[in-house]
């Protein structure tokens, strides 16, 4: 069976959910028919006319880029303009665009995992775990189907707790009824007398935007007519869905030596940074991409340095402890310099889950800044 644009779509998402990205940003399937067959995907980190070339010259029939092509709302779709223009152009062509963004930033094993592994580092987690996203859902269900529906939680991808799947929790107890007269009770009749039941009182954790599927695969092997579970906010941080990441250098090294490493993992060929030349590196939080947002946590979370960009003049001075001397180093390799790795990210995640795909990254270096340097 070839793959198609849905196919290939759906398994970015299990990765990184789309309604887990930024409230202002814009991704998943942009351009394209989700049920056509493709059998070649370009990868990029941004769409330019250069990518969309590549992807005619190939016959890929899918783009998937992390930068999405729509990103403020667009009122028409005309050739006249850049975006307009390359979005007609590949519906023209019969390429299929997809954007994989911010959901991807936040997810485990994401873009600033990835970086954190350029590095070499060791015990990467997430620098800011992403709070608000958790839920407990709890599923009251008689003893006879307890292990069907703790199957069905469990495939719907409910109980995921960092590396563990399918934990649950459950107790035993009596479950109590009186079905009324439209009922039509799995257990007694309609206007019965009151009824008591062995049930499992099973308790799951799970991502909030998972919640409506977790709750169809529940009643697909609940055999209640009405199911009573109670779903509940929960305070603490998910362990799959964060910003950043931070992790520590297998051997310290001073920030001087530490930058030329940095420039050279990166291929950036020019670093802005703060800090002392002389200070011990050990510690290391990075965020692809814009991550200035996270510096006060790097320095919260004990980094002795920060590698992000975008950043601005005035914040390169946050990372000063309050006598003026160099706490925390930032360093700012470039925005694609920090993301260009997310190419062979996708290519890695995508290929060995559709073998008759090809999938491969854009021959194209997409950044359109450029450096000037006096030699
Ligand atoms: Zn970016």
């Amino acid at each position: 069976m070839p793959a198609t644009v849905r196919d290939i779509a759906a398994a970015l998402e299990a990765w990184a959910p789309p309604a887990s990205k930024l409230d202002y940003d814009n991704v998943g399937l942009q351009v394209g028919h989700p049920n056509r067959a493709v059998s070649n995907v370009l990868v990029a980190l941004d769409l330019t006319p250069e990518v969309i070339d590549e992807a005619v010259e190939i016959g890929a029939g899918m783009i998937v880029t992390h930068h999405p092509l729509f990103f403020r709302p667009q009122r028409r779709i005309v050739g006249d303009d850049l975006i307009g223009g390359m979005a007609l152009r590949m519906a023209e062509q019969g390429i299929a665009y997809y954007a994989i963004h911010t959901n991807l930033d936040l997810a485990h094993g994401g873009v600033s995992f990835a970086l954190a592994e350029k590095f070499g580092l060791k015990d990467i987690r997430f620098l800011e775990p992403a709070e608000g996203t958790l839920i407990k859902l709890v599923v009251f269900v008689p003893e006879t189907h307890a292990e069907a529906v703790r199957n069905a939680l469990a495939a719907a991808g409910a109980g995921r707790i960092g590396d563990y799947e399918a934990c649950s929790f459950e107790t035993k107890g009596t479950g109590r009824f009186k079905p009324g007269a439209e009922a039509r009770p799995h257990i007694g009749e309609a206007a019965g007398g009151l009824e008591s039941v062995q049930e499992v009182r099973l308790e799951v954790a799970v991502m909030r935007w998972d919640l409506n599927r977790v709750l169809n695969s529940v009643r697909t092997a609940h055999p209640y007519e009405e199911i009573a579970y109670d779903v509940y906010p929960i305070e603490q941080p998910a362990s799959r869905v964060g910003s950043g990441a931070i992790g520590s250098l297998s051997d310290a090294m001073p920030l001087r030596e530490f930058l030329g490493m940095v420039s050279q993992r990166l291929d950036a060929e020019c670093l802005r940074y703060s800090g002392n030349p002389d200070q011990t590196i050990k510690a290391v939080a990075v965020c692809g991409g814009s991550g200035s947002s996270l510096i006060g946590r790097a320095i919260a979370s004990g980094a002795d340095a920060l590698i992000t960009a975008d950043v601005t003049y005035h914040r390169f001075f946050e990372g000063l402890d309050p006598e003026g001397s160099h706490g925390m180093a930032i360093i700012d390799p470039g925005h694609y310099e920090t993301e260009a790795h997310t190419e062979q990210l996708l290519v890695e995640y995508l290929a060995p889950r559709f073998e008759a795909v090809s999938f491969q990254r854009t021959r194209e270096r997409t950044s359109e800044m450029r450096t000037f340097v006096i030699t």
